[in-house]
């Protein structure tokens, strides 16, 4: 499947004239794969997760964000896939649009495919996802260490974002929303919603 049959959910939904998201061109680069974890203020207040899977972000909306904390068990719900300039997208989408509100980059960076089969043998990352149950390393700027990603028995729509223990401290969980600061601009949602509304 091209880049434009993957992303054509994401077309579908958004009108390139009035919103500054990106519509999405640039090839994938063979070098580490990326992650990006956004902050969106949007109908509801809630997180999106992606991870670069070839030439696109495969996207969960996790509405109380990822945790650092082992025994948090995190919903994830599956949005449609984004472009990896997506990564970079940080602004107002117009109120009336699809998503319309205010987006932070809280975190980025790259991340180390581990998924395995049950005989312990690396597996394709994306084939994984596909299976429902996949695992990865992030190195982020605030997000580190061993994650996984699995989806409910029986639900595509359901999936749980969950931190590995690793025998180092425990971690904090996640900071409010609304204090949290962009990793590339150090600004809030309410100064990115301020500064950008008259662009
Ligand atoms: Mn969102």
């Amino acid at each position: 499947m091209g880049e434009r049959d993957r992303l054509r959910d994401y077309h579908g939904k958004r009108d390139f004239g009035r919103t500054a998201e990106p519509r999405g061109r640039q090839a994938s680069s063979g070098e580490e794969p990326r992650f990006v974890v956004q902050i969106h203020d949007a109908r509801t207040l809630h997180f999106d997760f992606r991870l670069q899977v070839d030439d696109v972000l495969k996207s969960w909306s996790v509405p109380k964000g990822p945790s650092a904390d082992p025994k948090d068990k995190r919903l994830a719900v599956p949005t449609e896939d984004h472009p990896l300039e997506y990564e970079e997208f940080e602004g107002v989408i117009p109120r009336g649009e699809y998503g319309g509100g205010t987006v932070i980059v809280w975190d980025h960076g790259t991340y180390e495919p581990l998924s395995h089969d049950r005989k312990g043998r690396p597996v394709d990352f994306g084939e994984s996802l596909e299976h429902g149950h996949a695992m990865f390393r992030l190195h982020g700027a605030k997000l580190h260490g061993t994650y996984a990603l699995t989806r409910f028995r029986g639900d595509d729509e359901s999936w749980l974002l969950v931190k590995k223990a690793e025998g180092r401290a425990q971690g904090h969980g996640t900071p409010d929303p609304r204090r949290a600061r962009s990793v590339r601009s150090g600004r809030t949602l309410a100064q990115v919603g301020a500064e950008d509304r008259e662009d």
